[in-house]
């Protein structure tokens, strides 16, 4: 089976919706970014690497995530496909991905630049189970418990801070954005409206991909 990528600048919501279409497909999420995170937990050498461009706001270099990506897709779990999440990210990463795995889909998450800034600094997460909240558009429904695993640690980024959001949308715009086109022209782009509620992207998300 083939895989599908979660596409769209830092804030979108890839996260929030990957939850949705793991319930629906049975896909696991591939998230380079958590990936990286675990790394850098754990102080590999990857994680060293990787720890001064995120940041920065920095994309990591192609060559590491590339590397990554072929580890993680060579385990037994990732043989019907999966759900990319933040990768790839340029076109290189896209080019290396069409040797390594058949993407069926690629779902583009639209959410407005204006949006993004309050959607990252609002952010929060279950330090147990990974679970994605917002301050205003998605709390827990009892402070700071987790509803999906009543986890009671939470957790912000390092990297989501005003001036690094900043940065990362100009990588984002610079060197990700263009892969929409690159896609597009490959017949496979779905674009979804990211600027409404999150079940609402949701039920766009699952009808486009044939749920
Ligand atoms: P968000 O989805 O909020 O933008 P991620 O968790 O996907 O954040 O990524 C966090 C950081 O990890 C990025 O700013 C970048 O430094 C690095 N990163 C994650 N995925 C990639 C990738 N595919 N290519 C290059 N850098 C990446
Ligand atoms: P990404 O993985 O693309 O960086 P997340 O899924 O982590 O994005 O979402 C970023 C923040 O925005 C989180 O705090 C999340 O709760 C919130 N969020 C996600 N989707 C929506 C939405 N449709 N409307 C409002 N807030 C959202
Ligand atoms: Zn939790």
């Amino acid at each position: 089976m083939a895989s599908i990528v979660l596409f769209g600048p830092p804030g979108a919501g890839k996260g929030t919706q990957a939850v949705a279409i793991m319930r629906k497909t049975g896909l696991p999420q591939v998230s380079t970014g958590d990936m990286l995170r675990a790394a850098l937990a754990a102080g590999s050498a990857l994680g060293l690497e990787a720890k001064s461009y995120m940041e920065a706001g920095a994309l990591v270099p192609d060559s590491v995530i590339i590397g990554l990506i072929d580890e993680r897709m060579q385990q037994e779990d990732a043989k019907n496909g999966v759900l990319f999440d933040g990768f790839p990210r340029t076109i290189a990463q896209a080019e290396a991905l069409e040797n390594i795995e058949e993407i069926k889909v690629v779902v583009s998450i639209e959410v407005p630049d204006e949006r993004i800034v309050e959607r990252i600094c609002g952010r929060y997460s279950c330090s147990d189970c990974g679970a994605v909240y917002h301050e205003k558009f998605n709390p827990t429904s009892v402070p700071d418990v987790c509803d999906s695993c009543a986890g009671r640690q939470m957790n912000r980024r390092a990297d989501d801070n005003e001036d690094t959001v900043r940065s990362r949308l100009q990588a984002y715009h610079n060197q990700t954005a263009p892969l929409a086109e690159w896609y597009s022209n490959k017949g496979i782009l779905l674009r979804v409206n990211g600027d409404q509620q999150i079940e609402d992207v949701a039920s766009e998300i699952i009808s486009g991909i044939g749920g």
